[in-house]
């Protein structure tokens, strides 16, 4: 029986699922389909990135001997949809069965699950085992549960694949976590770690000219192109951001600094989202290196809690809660996306320091996700889908299991608490403290009111004074409401006021 073997350009793993038992006679198919490429208008760099490692994969099943079907853009002969493009080779090369992994987005899983009945063919969609916690074995961990803590889920994490666990069982150095070790604010003159550089393919040469030519609306640069592209240039990043980066991870990894998009974070989310790199042998690679002395605890034990811990836990929130995990919008926030997400113009130096990075590099890091974009936009009461929509294009890692639980539950707290305890509200003070962005910024991170002050102090009370029906019995904030309550009438209409002008300048792009 001859079997159609369907690889997405986020499963780029020769371990994967869909490729175990092939067989001679069998067809592995890859397609760049517009439907993909635009259903939000996704960074150019990441559709190069995505195409160009397509290619390199197909080239090298294709050196192994397999027999490859790979469809390109701009072939004359694409229908512009994965559906129809799986219609389209079942009936050429008239195969018995179609054998997919199945995918990381709910649309897309809903798609698979019709095959079978729209195209006549028997359809095997397989588990996605580069995950290191199946969605079934969430569901288990999840069950029963009235919260959904991620520190709880990790040490069963880090129990079951026995990573920094000692012989008796407790965690490595005593302790399971050591992020009270990772916040400290930027050390002056901070500067990023080299990165290494890859020598651009004549297959990446390609994918750049056409992206050029066929994306150049979208938002974002193009060059210059940065990523690797192939298995063997992601683990030489690999290796080398554990060598050189990453014994200082762990200590600056809520730091920002202006001019230094990367720091000491590893670039490494896009690999493992596309596949080219796989979590387990992250873990392990890293635990080898703090065994022999080459990586402090902290920093060991502060990375590999991001990906065994943090990536797993928020793939499963995902599909535990979906599809009606997309519909939650706590806070009904609605209020339109201002131009400055997109480049546009605005005087808050943060803001403008995050976006630039992101259409440059389709990156920013951590806290400048959360705690700037990501902050502004739960306290501005920012429309939940376009912000998603907004996160979903421009970075380069984004896929909606994980950026949807990122954005809609950890950044807005859209989802009411299903992921985070409280929301991650805060002023201009923590951006203060934690970056050096203020100091070159139209505004004043310690005024409250008046033409200079810091739009996210007076966002961030306003906020809570508007939310406080849903907020006041969250016992993780029990000095927000007790301070705004000490405030004068005079300081609160102050407050709200300085909000309601916030807003009319963000709506006039003055802000
Ligand atoms: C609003 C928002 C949206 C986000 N959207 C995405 C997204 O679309 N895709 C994505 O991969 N990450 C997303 N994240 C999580 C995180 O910001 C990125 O994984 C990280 O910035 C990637 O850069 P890095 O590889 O240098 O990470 P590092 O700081 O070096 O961290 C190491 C690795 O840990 C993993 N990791 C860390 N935090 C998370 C997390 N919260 N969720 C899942 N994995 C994590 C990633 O694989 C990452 O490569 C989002 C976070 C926020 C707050
Ligand atoms: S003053 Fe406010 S707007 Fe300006 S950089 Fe600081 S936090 Fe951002």
């Amino acid at each position: 029986m001859n079997h159609l073997r369907l690889v997405l350009a986020d499963q780029l793993s020769a371990s994967l699922s869909a490729l175990a038992d092939l067989q001679a006679g069998d067809v592995v198919l890859m397609c760049e389909v517009m439907e993909e490429a635009t259903y939000v208008r996704h960074h150019p760099k990441k559709i190069a990135f995505l195409f160009a490692a397509m290619r390199h994969f197909a080239a090298e099943l294709t050196d192994k001997g397999y027999k490859v079907r790979y469809v390109t853009l701009t072939d004359p002969d694409n229908t512009g949809s994965l559906t129809t493009e799986v219609e389209r080779a079942v009936k050429s090369l008239a195969v018995e069965q179609v054998v997919v992994t199945e995918p990381g987005e709910y649309r897309v899983r809903q798609m698979m699950q019709s095959w079978q009945k729209t195209l006549g063919v028997a359809v095997d969609i397989r588990p996605d085992d580069r995950f290191l916690s199946s969605t079934e074995q969430f569901a288990r961990w999840a069950s029963g549960k009235k919260q959904l803590r991620m520190e709880y889920f990790y040490r069963e994490m880090r129990k079951a694949y026995r990573i920094l666990i000692e012989p008796d069982g407790t965690p490595t150095g005593g302790q399971w976590n050591y992020d009270k070790d990772n916040r400290k604010p930027p050390a002056k003159s901070m500067v990023s770690p080299s990165r290494i550089s890859h020598i651009k393919s004549a297959i990446l040469e390609d994918v750049l000219k056409m992206v050029g030519k066929q994306f150049s609306s979208h938002f974002g640069t193009l060059e210059p192109f940065h990523f690797a592209v192939t298995r063997q240039q992601t683990l030489l990043e690999l290796d080398d951001f554990i060598v050189r980066i990453l014994p200082h991870f762990g200590d600056y990894q809520d730091a920002m600094v202006k001019g230094e998009a990367f720091l000491n974070h590893s670039l490494l989310s896009s690999y493992i989202n596309a596949g080219l790199l796989l979590p387990l042998e992250i873990c392990r690679k890293v635990e080898a290196a703090y065994r022999n002395n080459r990586v402090p605890l902290n920093a060991a034990e502060g990375f590999i809690r991001q990906i065994l811990g943090w990536r797993e836990y928020v793939r499963g929130i995902y599909w535990l809660k979906m599809p009606g995990y997309a519909e939650l919008n706590f806070f009904e926030a609605t209020h339109p996306l201002p131009d400055f997400y997109w480049g546009g113009k605005t005087g808050m130096a943060c803001i403008g320091e995050a976006v630039a990075h992101t259409r440059e590099h389709a990156y920013s890091h951590h806290i400048q996700r959360l705690m700037v974009t990501g902050n502004f936009a739960l306290i501005a009461g920012l429309d939940v889908k376009r912000v998603q929509d907004w996160y979903l294009s421009v970075y380069s890692d984004a896929y909606e299991w994980v950026e949807m639980p990122n954005t809609l539950g950890m950044a807005l707290f859209g989802d009411g608490g299903v992921l985070g305890s409280k929301p991650y509200a805060a002023s201009g003070k923590y951006i203060d403290k934690m970056s050096n962005y203020c100091a070159g910024c139209r505004y004043d991170p310690q005024e409250m009111t008046g033409p200079t002050a810091c739009p996210f102090n007076a966002l961030y009370w306003d906020f809570f004074a508007r939310n406080r029906q849903k907020l006041e019995a969250n016992q993780r904030l029990p000095f927000v409401y007790s301070t705004w309550d000490k405030f004068s009438p005079d300081k609160q209409s102050g407050i709200k006021d300085q909000a309601r002008s916030i807003f009319k300048r963000m709506d006039e792009g003055t802000l």
